[in-house]
């Protein structure tokens, strides 16, 4: 075990020092994780930003592009040959069309090479000509983040978490009754196991459906080509004084333990462990349309999730990031474009509440972190009406259920956001106020002019924050 670890460390510890001498002294790489809850928007994003970067009409907010500093941008063969490519064409191409549809979700690691000829600011202008930057944009579920959270816990303990939070859902009541009365100390079948990992992963999408953010482990939810392995097949199970070998209870932590080794591990040493800048997207709309207690769940979530960019914190994380860290995390607020623009600072007032408390620790020492509203694609227009003689803030679009025109008024973010996450903790199960209404919007038909890529909101301002300096 100790000589894996270590194995691990002079591997990484290499790569690290090799790829800093060439690309201080040739091209410089940016790498770009993109992540985010199933949903949150990291296709969507990564697709707009691509096609805005290759045609930067809209991107004011980006300096290098505003300054004209960036002579051209094409892609480019990833360096990694072994990690799916994203689908940018077919991505694009579903965004473009005629009749526009969104494009399918992240459902595992892809990546894409995007590269930039940049002619550098300031000093070194009139010295050195146009170089090229190369960023290499990973997206990956915000879902597997959080297994980090069971890198530093043993079957036993992660088992009687879980169990704890199960008990007060009733829609977990199936499961809860079955693993509390599996015989574990005995021997096990493979039809009882897979049983009982099958009603577990129930309890994750019934969570999931009720906006709960923090269910692991996260690849049941999204588990990709492994499904079926025994490393995809467990349970949590209560306690077990002495547990027998070769019993039910061994065998679900024999299973545990495979999968923080052969699923977990890879993911965080040969990905997460490279990132540099990071944007974390989050769909915080429709927490708050789910009601306080998806709320109170999105911001233990990211506070989960902001514990993996403290590797200070973490044995196992500390071990991986020998010498370099991630430099930047920005939080955005997506599909910002459900709301009129006059409640954007709201929506980014609630998004900074949400992440304050993981930030504000003191030993959150290295990344400079970031909060924004950003909309990838605005499929809406803005519009006020009248409404009992009040102008009323609205946006409008085209429904997805219906495909009918439709102008909407989603409800007023309270202005101070304290009293949205206070509800929240409280424990209560609506708001005070009339709900926030919740709206499917489908993708406007788009007709761009030459050099200029789809429309968005502040998009050009979250690149300016995770890539500006380094352009
Ligand atoms: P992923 O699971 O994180 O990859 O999420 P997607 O990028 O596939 O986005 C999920 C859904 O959110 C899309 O199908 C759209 O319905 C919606 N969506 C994403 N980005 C935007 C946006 O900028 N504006 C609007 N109105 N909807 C968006």
């Amino acid at each position: 075990m100790v000589i894996t670890t270590l194995a691990d460390n002079l591997t990484r510890g290499f790569e690290t020092f090799g790829d800093t001498v060439s690309e201080s002294l040739f091209e410089p790489v940016i790498r770009l994780g993109v992540t985010g809850l199933s949903r949150a928007g990291k296709t969507v994003f990564i697709t707009s930003l691509v096609a805005n970067l290759m045609d930067r009409g809209r991107m004011p907010g980006l300096l290098a592009a505003s300054e004209g500093r960036i002579s051209a941008a094409f892609l480019q063969p990833q360096p990694n040959d072994a990690v799916p490519r994203f689908d940018y064409e077919t991505h694009l191409a579903a965004l473009t069309a005629p009749k526009p549809h969104w494009p399918d979700s992240t459902r595992a690691i892809s990546e894409l090479r995007l590269s930039l000829r940049v002619r550098p600011s300031g000093l070194l202008s009139g010295f050195t000509g146009p170089r090229t930057v190369h960023i290499d944009i990973g997206d990956y579920p915000g879902e597997w983040l959080l297994d980090l959270s069971l890198m530093d816990k043993g079957y036993a303990q992660w088992s009687e978490t879980v169990l704890t939070a199960l008990r007060k859902r009733e829609d977990a009541a199936d499961f809860v009754d079955k693993a509390g009365s599996a015989e574990a100390d005995a021997t096990w079948t493979e039809p009882q196991i897979k049983s009982l990992a099958a009603s577990y992963t129930d309890t994750l999408h019934a969570g999931r459906a009720a906006g709960l953010s923090g269910l692991t482990p996260g690849r049941f939810l999204l588990p990709g080509e492994k499904e079926g392995s025994p490393a995809l097949t467990f349970a949590p199970l209560p306690p077990l004084e002495r547990p027998a070998r070769g019993s039910l209870w061994r065998e679900m932590e024999r299973r545990y333990n495979a999968y923080k080794r052969e699923i977990v591990t890879p993911f965080f040493r040969d990905h997460f462990s490279r990132i540099d800048r990071q944007i974390v997207l989050v769909d915080a709309l429709s927490a708050i349309h789910a009601g306080p207690p998806a709320v109170a769940d999105l911001q233990s979530t990211m506070t989960d999730v902001l514990g993996a960019f403290r590797p200070g914190t973490n044995a196992f994380l500390s071990r991986l990031f020998v010498g370099r860290r991630v430099e930047k995390v920005l939080f955005a607020a997506t599909k910002a474009d459900h709301l009129h623009h006059t409640q954007h600072a709201r929506l980014t007032e609630i998004i900074e509440a949400l992440t304050r408390e993981a930030r504000n620790r003191a030993d959150f020492a290295g990344a400079e972190t970031g909060g924004m509203a950003i909309a990838a694609l605005r499929a809406t227009v803005e519009e006020t009406r009248e409404h009992k003689g009040q102008p009323l803030d609205c946006v409008r679009g085209k429904l997805l259920d219906s495909g009918r025109q439709a102008a909407f008024y989603p409800g007023e973010l309270p202005e101070n956001p304290q009293s949205l996450l206070g509800a929240a903790q409280s424990g209560a199960t609506t708001w005070l106020d009339a709900d926030y209404e919740i709206m499917k919007f489908a993708p406007a038909p788009l007709s761009l002019r030459p050099g200029e890529g789809p429309p968005h909101i502040r998009l050009d301002r979250a690149a300016q924050f995770l890539l500006g300096d380094r352009l």
